[in-house]
């Protein structure tokens, strides 16, 4: 059906950071897939981990063990700091199972009526509870009745949540993400992680961050609220996680970890052994390829050499960015600039309207963050000079 507005072109092999289409134009990929291919196109690793996998076994069912669930679980509780982790196929399915959580967790406790708490601007997903938890009206409009026990607060913004805390009494979780992707690469005062955590230890609610586009090594560390110094109850991946192969992650801790048993939540798919090498391969990478430290070190090279790029350019209001999650805000719409990107060999994308989002593979090198500056400025020069 014809829910995405495609652009012109057809991609037909990739290697590392670049993606070769049909006709054999290549193209330097500051997009990742909108952050899912963090490795890069057809990384040996990942490769021959599902290739290995795919002739042993792809799916059995989760009325049985699966070793491999078992060892990417136990992998990514050890990096968390988490106790149990449940496996889903995407992004939304992962929130999905944090908000069935927080809820079945609010009714043990004896509220009747919980609500989460969410952000303006958020993007949570597709599917009717994570697009009602989503803070974007368009994505919603349409598709009412939504999915009630939200209420919504400005991003970034302490004062709002003490305000909700103060006259909801139903409260029971904030669910946030630690800097916002779809919203326009937003990102907090530096103790804003820290005094949600504060919040949610004071009146007795979940801290549940969607990690699903900061995490997986993407802002310098393995998960953005690795910045913060503190950990939230539950944590959602997907995008990075698989380098492609779909599959999401619902992780928690404490008494959170203990809410969901058999019965409660399920899927056919989740946490399949092919899913789960794929993930596993994803994970190993990153630890020996030290593509967390690469992506800080190429993420902090980046944002300098923009802002000396674009520091006489009056067009260009604010950049922004942590690690390679990146952010170049105009002062106009820039839509338009994917297609011009596109012409020039360049795969960007434009979110929240005029802000450029770049989310480049982690194993990008200095000679290829260059290469994208450069073409990134040529382009945005070009097209401020034009409108
Ligand atoms: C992409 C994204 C999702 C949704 O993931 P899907 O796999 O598309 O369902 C949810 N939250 C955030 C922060 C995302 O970036």
């Amino acid at each position: 059906m014809a829910t995405y507005k495609r652009l012109p072109v057809t991609f037909e092999r990739g290697e590392g950071v670049w993606l070769w289409d049909i006709d054999g134009k290549r193209y330097l990929d500051a997009l990742s897939g909108i952050a899912v291919c963090g490795l890069g196109h057809a990384h040996p690793g990942v490769r021959d981990a599902i290739c290995e996998q795919a002739g042993l076994l792809t799916h059995t069912s989760n009325i049985y063990h699966i070793a491999e669930q078992e060892r990417l679980g136990t992998m990514l509780n050890d990096l968390a700091g988490m106790d149990r982790v449940f496996f889903a196929n995407s992004g939304a399915e992962a929130n999905e199972a944090a908000i069935k959580l927080a809820r079945l967790h609010a009714h043990r406790c004896g509220i009747e009526n919980p609500a989460i708490l969410v952000a303006e601007n958020s993007f949570h997903g597709r599917t009717l509870a994570t697009l009602s938890a989503t803070g974007n009206r368009r994505a919603q409009a349409g598709f009412e009745p939504l999915v009630q026990g939200f209420v919504r607060v400005p991003y970034d913004d302490l004062d709002a949540i003490e305000i909700a805390a103060a006259n909801r009494p139903n409260i029971v979780a904030i669910l946030i993400e630690p800097i916002q992707g779809e919203g326009g690469i937003r990102i907090p005062a530096d103790d804003y992680l820290a005094r949600l955590r504060a919040i949610c230890d004071r009146e007795g609610w979940l801290l549940i961050f969607d990690e699903i586009q900061t995490g997986m090594g993407r802002t310098g560390r393995l998960f953005a609220h690795n910045h913060s110094g503190i950990s939230p109850d539950v944590m959602t991946l997907a995008k990075g996680l698989g380098n492609g192969v779909p599959i999401g992650a619902c992780l928690a801790r404490g008494a959170a970890a203990e809410v969901l048993t058999p019965g409660s939540h399920g899927s056919t798919f989740g946490g399949n052994p092919l899913a789960c090498r794929a993930g596993r391969a994803v994970l190993e990478t990153i630890a020996t390829e030290d593509l967390t430290a690469n992506a800080a070190r190429q993420g902090a090279y980046l944002l300098a050499s923009f802002q000396e790029a674009f520091a006489e350019i009056s067009g260009v209001v604010a950049i922004r960015g942590r690690g390679l999650m990146l952010g170049i805000e105009l002062d106009r719409p820039c839509a338009e600039l994917v297609g011009i990107a596109l012409d020039s060999g360049l795969l960007i994308n434009v979110t929240a309207e005029r802000v450029i989002r770049l989310l480049p593979p982690l194993i990008l090198t200095k000679p290829e963050a260059d290469l994208l500056v450069q073409r990134l400025t040529e382009c945005v020069q070009g097209f401020l000079g034009s409108t």
